[in-house]
């Protein structure tokens, strides 16, 4: 596909402002060529106006016909070929392999969601029937269940230029809601977004739906961003990225006079605790585990594990030490950009520089223009606790073992968590007899408990829960990941003594889409 650089406005390309940039390959340190541009608040006016025009026919597409789009818009990306991978790798820096399961993994995912709305029991729906004879008072006919919210506004995300980006989960989930979505796309991926972005409109003109019900613009400073965010059409926004630009977003969207849910996944440092039981029949398993998961994507994964907790003891000294030289044994390529690497380069100096805590193993360094090496720090619980920083997120390959005197003190650490996407236990039957009130405050903390795995690798399935307290995200309730996600961009409505026709056919009485439903407190299938 030739690229054109320009923004995709309800199936149309436009071009209209001067302010030009262009992708970095991250491991040359080149610019790529084609010119993106900034979007003008005329263009991005445009594109919320037509996702309102399109929402309002595409909000009563069935499940069947949503289905097919979802599927379209994987067959599209599918077609795209090599040609997809290799922009996507130039922009990125990331191996053609990692990117050809990241692009399953995004195909998998809407054919997920097409499952799941053919299914149809998604919405929820639930009856109670009239008691007209009731006392002291008749009971109304009431039926509820969950429709689309409206346009929403996707921030795609750098660190999943595929699984997290222009069709990627959120987009995913809003469209299966019901929704039409408007994308900004990331400034680090704008060939590899613009190609998806013409896949996504593709597949809505094959399907004949309206055309804006997907557009997505390009920008490169917070400006276009933030005027999705403002526009008074838009209705929700689902983001993942850092913790500043979440909170901002959200902070934003509260200020509105017409406030929005903003869906931030942010910052997690997913803490692993390391039980005694586990040093003592496989440190060195361990260890490697940990390495791998470490190290992989270059730590850029919100799931990277950035804190090990153990027990003080001969074991836990040794474990931590062999993941200090299995960390020397691997090499660590490019950063997505240069601003990732910088931060990254900032946070492993601002460890490094803390009194207390030092430097177990440092990864070999490839000559990438934003190469970066991997670290593993260690510090005592004390200096832990009463160094806030060490708990913020350094994003990339670093991580800090943290050793407790007792089991108080592990406790402790626990306890003074604040929110994160996972937690991990790597523990014996024995240990986890012994330490069940650690999880019972783990469950406080976090959106998914892993025992005896590590916290990278996010199956994309029906029960997956990737979010967490804040500040992991901005709404603990949610999952970015999984057909679960959809609940986000839904909302209950109640019908009260609604004559057949008019209801939805997923609240009528003979059932005619075959769902689960609640009806008068039972979950059955059947129709009234
Ligand atoms: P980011 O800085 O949070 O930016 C994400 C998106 O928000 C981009 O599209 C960016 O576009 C936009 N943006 C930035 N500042 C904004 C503002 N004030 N108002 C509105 N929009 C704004 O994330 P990033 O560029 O991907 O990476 C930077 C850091 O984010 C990383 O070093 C890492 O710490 C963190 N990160 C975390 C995760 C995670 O999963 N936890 C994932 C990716 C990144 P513009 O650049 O065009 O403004």
């Amino acid at each position: 596909m030739q690229l054109n650089g320009k923004h995709i406005i309800a199936g149309n390309f436009s071009k209209t402002g001067s302010d030009n940039f262009r992708a970095v390959n991250p491991i040359s340190g080149e610019e790529l060529a084609v010119d993106f541009c900034e979007a003008t608040y005329d263009e991005i006016d445009q594109a919320v106006q037509q996702a309102e025009v399109a929402f309002q026919h595409y909000r009563k597409a069935s499940g069947t016909q949503k289905a097919k789009f979802l599927e379209k818009i994987g067959d599209e990306i599918m077609a795209l070929g090599d040609d997809l991978i290799n922009r996507c790798s130039q922009e990125t820096g990331l191996p053609q392999g990692r990117l050809q399961g990241e692009r399953a993994r995004t195909v998998n995912q809407l054919k997920m969601f097409a499952e799941l709305l053919r299914e149809g029991s998604w919405v929820d729906a639930r009856i109670d029937t009239a008691i007209p004879d009731r006392e002291p008072l008749p009971k109304p006919d009431l039926r509820m269940m969950q429709i689309a919210l409206g346009p929403v506004g996707v921030f795609g995300a750098s660190n999943f230029p595929l699984a997290f980006s222009v069709a990627g989960g959120d987009t995913a989930s809003a469209l299966a809601a019901g929704c039409s979505v408007v994308v900004k796309a990331h400034p680090a991926h704008p060939g590899t977004s613009e190609m998806v972005g013409r896949a996504i409109s593709q597949a809505a003109k094959a399907c004949n739906l309206p055309k804006g019900v997907f557009s997505m613009v390009q920008g490169k400073t917070p400006y276009v961003g933030m005027a999705i965010v403002n526009h008074p059409l838009i209705k929700a926004i689902g983001f993942t990225g850092s913790f500043p630009v979440g909170k901002a977003l959200f902070d934003a969207a509260a200020k509105r006079d017409e406030p929005i849910p903003v869906y931030a996944e942010m910052g997690s440092i997913n803490p692993v605790f390391v039980l005694p039981g586990a040093l003592k029949e496989r440190a060195e398993s361990v260890a490697q585990g940990l390495v791998n998961s470490l190290t992989l994507g270059v730590g850029q994964f919100c799931t990277n594990p950035g804190v090990v907790f153990s027990m003080e003891s001969a074991e836990s000294e040794e474990f931590a030490t062999r993941s200090g030289e299995l960390l020397q044994e691997v090499s660590t390529g490019a950063m997505l950009t240069s601003k990732i690497r910088d931060g990254y380069t900032e946070g492993v100096k601002r460890f490094s520089e803390t009194e207390g805590v030092k430097i177990l193993g440092k990864s070999k360094q490839d000559v990438s223009a934003s190469a970066a090496a991997g670290h593993v720090f260690q510090t005592d619980a004390q200096t832990f606790l009463r160094q806030p920083d060490l708990s913020e997120e350094v994003f990339g390959p670093s991580t800090i073992h943290v050793t407790a005197s007792s089991k108080d003190e592990l406790m402790k650490l626990a306890v003074n968590l604040e929110g994160h996407l996972t937690a991990t236990l790597q523990a014996t039957e024995e240990d986890l007899e012994e330490y069940q009130d650690l999880v019972e405050v783990l469950e406080r903390k976090v959106g998914r408990l892993i025992i005896n795995g590590f916290p990278t690798g996010v199956e994309v399935c029906h029960s997956m829960m990737h979010g967490g307290p804040f500040p992991a995200t901005t709404d603990a309730r949610s999952t970015s990941v999984g057909t679960a996600a959809i609940a986000r961009f839904s909302r209950p409505v109640s019908y009260q003594s609604f004559p057949q026709f008019l209801l939805p056919e997923e609240l009528r009485d003979e059932n005619p889409l075959g769902i689960w439903r609640i009806v008068n407190g039972e979950r059955v299938k059947g129709s009234l």
